[in-house]
């Protein structure tokens, strides 16, 4: 016996839990870290963090020094000492963020903020801080003034001690935009491919000295964009359900499909057991010898009949001199002529009549019908085809066969028909055999 398995998929349960804690941890970790853990920083001003430094100084004048210099490079450290009569002014430094290629710069866009700490003397009004941004739609190597320019104007007292600035804060200078004459999306502030980054003094220095010291300039940004993180955990997770989601359909789908063919076994077993079921029922019913119906098929027949309650009648047959034919011809023979009653006396009654072997040379036909003229004339019929049937290939004899007839009217019972039928009978064998007999008790009844 076949036993439904039950369906695997409960047994990854316990594991599932396991991950999905662990899932939950790992997020909840990120998410801290994301919001505890320091943030990435690069300070610029740190020995080689740029790949090239300069001044920002007036044009040369020929004989004279420039009024730009370095006190010390490695601390970027330098002075400026404006003549009060030159016609050009500069004063401040740049960083040089682009690498051997002057094109490409570096993406700061995971940088939040840019803190300065510059040693400031002198009495400016305004300081700049301004990066310059590379975009090959517009911008030209061969004029550095085409690259984007991004500032903010700090006041000079601002700058006495660090200062954090937004990178957000930085605009594009209407000069710049005006200058450039470029369509209004290219006038945004775009930190991606930054190629260099300036502070210097905007104000009118003729005469003046400043003296600037550059200690930090860093760029701080998290190591992961929160954005990036929050996206990054939702793919995650949808991934995981998906996984998940999918392996337990893909678990769903087998047991069904195991289940289905258990289910499919079975039913092709029940099936052939109720096929074989019938087959024993059939052969518990069935003569072996003649194949018609044996006794205890008749008394089903019998009871079918009765229930039915439309008056049957019994015709019951009983081959003459039977035990003759044995001792003459042998048992063989006997047989064979029993074989061949039960298909000549079949082959005259209708497709609604049974006829069925009652024990040794007996044969009971039963059929519906309430008038005993009738079941004579059925019987006188079967008599005669007996008479005159081939019961022997060889034509060494012949047979008869003699008859008692009784009609149980209906609700009778079919067994008190059957003796009265069996009473007729034995009136036939007693007046010479090959006979009909009519049960005479029962045609009082019929004529009601
Ligand atoms: P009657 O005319 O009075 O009916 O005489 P009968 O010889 O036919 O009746 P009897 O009751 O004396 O004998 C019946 C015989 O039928 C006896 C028995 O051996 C034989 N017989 C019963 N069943 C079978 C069977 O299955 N095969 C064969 N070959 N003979 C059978
Ligand atoms: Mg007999
Ligand atoms: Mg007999």
């Amino acid at each position: 016996m076949a036993h439904l398995q039950p369906p695997t998929y409960v047994l990854h349960a316990s594991s599932s839990t396991r991950n999905l804690a662990a899932g939950i941890a790992l997020t909840v970790a990120l998410v801290l870290a994301q919001a505890w853990l320091p943030e990435r920083s690069i300070d610029l001003a740190a020995p080689g963090a740029v790949s090239n430094l300069y001044l920002i100084a007036p044009g040369d004048v020929p004989g004279e020094p420039s009024p730009v210099q370095w006190v010390d490079y490695e601390r970027r450290h330098w002075v400026c000492r404006n003549p009060a009569n030159s016609p050009s002014q500069a004063c401040g430094i740049t960083l040089v963020l682009s690498g051997d290629d002057p094109a490409r710069g570096r993406n700061l866009n995971g940088f939040d903020t840019l803190e300065l700490d510059l040693a400031y003397r002198g009495n400016a009004a305004h300081l700049r801080v301004a990066l310059r941004n590379f975009d090959p739609r517009f911008s030209k190597l061969t004029d550095g003034n085409s690259s984007r320019m991004q500032s903010i104007n700090l006041r000079g007292r601002d700058v006495t001690k660090p200062v954090t600035l937004e990178l957000a804060e930085l605009t594009v200078p209407e000069w710049w935009i005006t200058q450039f004459d470029l369509p209004r999306e290219f006038n945004r502030p775009s930190v991606e491919n930054v190629t260099s980054l300036s502070i210097d003094l905007t104000d009118s220095l003729a005469g003046q000295n400043h003296e600037l010291e550059l200690r930090h300039l860093t760029l701080k940004g998290p190591w992961i964009a929160r954005d990036t993180l929050y996206l990054g955990l939702l793919c995650a997770w949808l991934l995981a359900a998906g996984t998940v989601v999918g392996r337990q359909w893909r678990a769903l789908r087998r047991s069904h499909l195991r289940q289905q063919r258990e289910i499919d076994a079975l039913t092709a077993r029940t099936r052939l057991l109720r096929v074989e079921q019938d087959k024993l029922r059939r052969l518990a019913t069935i003569d072996e010898l003649t194949g018609v119906l044996n006794r205890r098929g008749l008394e089903s027949a019998l009871e079918d009949f009765e229930a039915e309650s439309a008056g049957v009648a019994l015709v019951l047959l009983d081959i003459d001199h039977f035990k003759h034919i044995n001792d003459r011809w042998g048992h063989a023979v006997g047989d064979e002529v029993l074989r061949r009653m039960a298909a000549i006396v079949s082959a005259n009654l209708r497709t609604t009549d049974v006829i069925g072997r009652w024990g040794g040379e007996e044969f009971l036909v039963a059929c519906q019908g309430r008038h005993a003229d009738d079941a004579v004339r059925l019987a006188e019929k079967l008599r005669d085809a007996v008479q005159h049937g081939n019961f022997d290939t060889k034509g060494r004899f012949g047979i008869t066969a003699s008859f008692g007839v009784a009609l149980a009217p209906p609700g009778a019972s079919t067994h008190r028909a059957f003796k009265r039928a069996d009473a007729a009978l034995y009136r036939a064998k007693a007046a010479g055999r090959n006979r009909v007999e009519l049960d005479t008790a029962h045609d009082a009844v019929t004529t009601l």
